[in-house]
C-alpha cells in the first residue's frame, strides 16, 4: 500500500506540483422548459466559467450556500454530468467528452461519496454485495480475490467482518457512510468527490468520519474534492478552498490564508455568520460582515457582480461590470472590484 504525504497546499511548492485535475472555463447549464412540448424558456447556469486546479494528495474544499453550484461542479468534475462548456483534464487526459467505454474506465479512478448514506445504498443488497458489485462490474479478479478485497475494504473503514451479511437498514448512519466510503475505495481510485459526506450524521459521528477520511487520504494517497457548507470542517480538513456563489468561484486560495484574511465580502460574510467557527478564528476576521438576504435564483443571476444585491460594500461599478480575478499575496485569487487593478494597494490580474 502506498504511503503518502499530503501536499502542503499554499506552501510555495504547490504551484510546482502538476495538478491531478485541471478545469478551465467549465460550465454546466440546465434548460428551463415549460408546457406540454417542453419548450425551452430559459437556462439555469448552475456552474459558469469555473477554473480549478487540484493537486495530487490535497483536499480542495468547495464551500458556499446551498444553490451555489458546489454539488453540480463536483458531479461535472467526476464526470457524472457532461459539461456544457470548458475543458477538464484528469491526470493529463482530456475527459471533457468521453464515450461510454471511456467513462467506465474513468470510473475506476474517480469516485463519489454521497451526502445521504441511506439513499445511496441499495436496501435490498447486503454489505458484501454492495462492496462486491463494483468489482464484478469492472471485472476485478475471480470470486476468491473479490471476497478477499471485500474484507480488505471493511478493514480499511474499520467495520467488523460480521457486517458483511447485514443489510443497510441494520446499520447506523455512520456505519452506512463507512460502507459508502468502502464502496468508493473498491477500485482503488485516485480522486474522490466527497459531497457533504458528514452533513446527515450526528456531530460525534461526523468527527470520526472526518478522522477516517484523513487517515485514508494519507494511507492511500487520495486526492479529495470536499464539498461542504460547514466551514469548521473545512478548517480541519482542507488544504485549499474555493468559495462558490451562484455557480461561480469568487475566491480561492490556501485554507489558512482564506481563514485568516478573507478578501471577498461573501467569504467574509460566510466566515462571520457560521456559528461553528470558534471564537479565536472569528477574532482573526478583520471586519465582520453579516450575510443578509436570500441567494438569487441561478436562473436570474444579477448583472455585474452576482453578489452585489447582498453586498454591504457594493459600489456603482459592481452593478454593471462583472469583476475579473486578481491575484493577491499568499497565492490567493479573488473576483471583486475592491481588489481590481487601479485600486490602491490591490492585486494584479490573475493568470487563468
Ligand atoms: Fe461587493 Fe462589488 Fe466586490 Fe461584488 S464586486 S463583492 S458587489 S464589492
Amino acid at each position: 500500500m502506498t504511503q503518502h504525504t499530503p501536499t502542503a497546499a499554499g506552501e510555495p511548492g504547490r504551484s510546482q506540483v502538476e495538478p491531478l485535475v485541471v478545469a478551465r472555463g467549465v460550465k454546466k447549464y440546465f434548460p428551463i422548459t415549460r408546457g406540454l412540448f417542453r419548450q425551452q424558456v430559459g437556462v439555469v447556469k448552475a456552474v459558469d466559467s469555473v477554473d480549478i486546479d487540484i493537486r495530487p494528495g490535497e483536499t480542495f474544499a468547495l464551500v458556499g450556500e446551498s444553490g451555489s453550484g458546489k454539488t453540480t461542479l463536483g458531479k461535472v468534475l467526476a464526470r457524472l454530468y457532461e459539461p456544457t462548456g470548458g475543458t477538464i483534464l484528469f491526470d493529463g487526459q482530456d475527459i471533457t467528452r468521453l464515450h461510454e467505454g471511456e467513462l467506465r474506465r474513468l470510473r475506476r479512478q474517480i469516485q463519489v461519496v454521497f451526502q445521504d448514506p441511506t439513499s445511496s445504498l441499495n436496501p435490498r443488497r447486503r454489505v458484501k454485495e454492495i462492496l462486491e458489485d463494483p468489482l464484478v462490474i469492472h471485472g476485478f479478479g475471480d470470486a476468491r480475490q473479490r471476497a478477499q478485497r471485500v474484507q480488505e475494504l471493511l478493514d480499511l473503514v474499520e467495520l467488523p467482518r460480521e457486517f458483511l451479511y447485514r443489510y443497510p437498514s441494520h446499520l447506523s448512519g455512520g456505519q452506512k457512510q463507512r460502507v459508502g466510503i468502502a464502496r468508493a475505495l473498491a477500485l482503488e481510485p485516485k480522486f474522490i468527490v466527497l459531497d457533504e459526506p458528514t452533513s446527515a450524521l450526528d456531530v460525534s459521528v461526523q468527527a470520526k468520519i472526518v478522522a477516517l477520511l484523513k487517515r485514508l487520504q494519507t494511507q492511500l494517497g487520495l486526492t479529495y474534492l470536499f464539498i461542504t457548507h460547514d466551514l469548521s470542517l473545512v478548517r480541519n480538513m482542507a488544504d485549499h478552498v474555493g468559495v462558490m456563489y451562484l455557480g461561480r468561484l469568487v475566491e480561492q486560495g490556501p485554507a489558512r490564508r482564506i481563514f485568516e484574511r478573507p478578501e471577498h465580502p461573501y467569504t467574509n460574510a460566510l466566515l462571520s455568520c457560521i456559528p461553528t467557527v470558534d471564537e479565536e478564528e472569528l477574532a482573526l476576521i478583520p471586519e465582520k460582515i453579516p450575510l443578509t438576504g436570500e441567494t438569487p435564483s441561478p436562473a436570474r443571476v444579477p448583472a455585474g457582480c452576482p453578489f452585489h444585491p447582498r453586498c454591504p460594500k457594493v459600489m456603482d461599478v459592481c452593478r454593471h461590470i462583472p469583476p475579473s480575478f486578481v491575484a493577491l499575496d499568499g497565492n490567493l485569487r479573488v473576483s471583486c472590484h475592491l481588489h481590481s487593478e487601479g485600486d490602491p494597494g490591490r492585486g494584479v490580474p490573475a493568470a487563468s
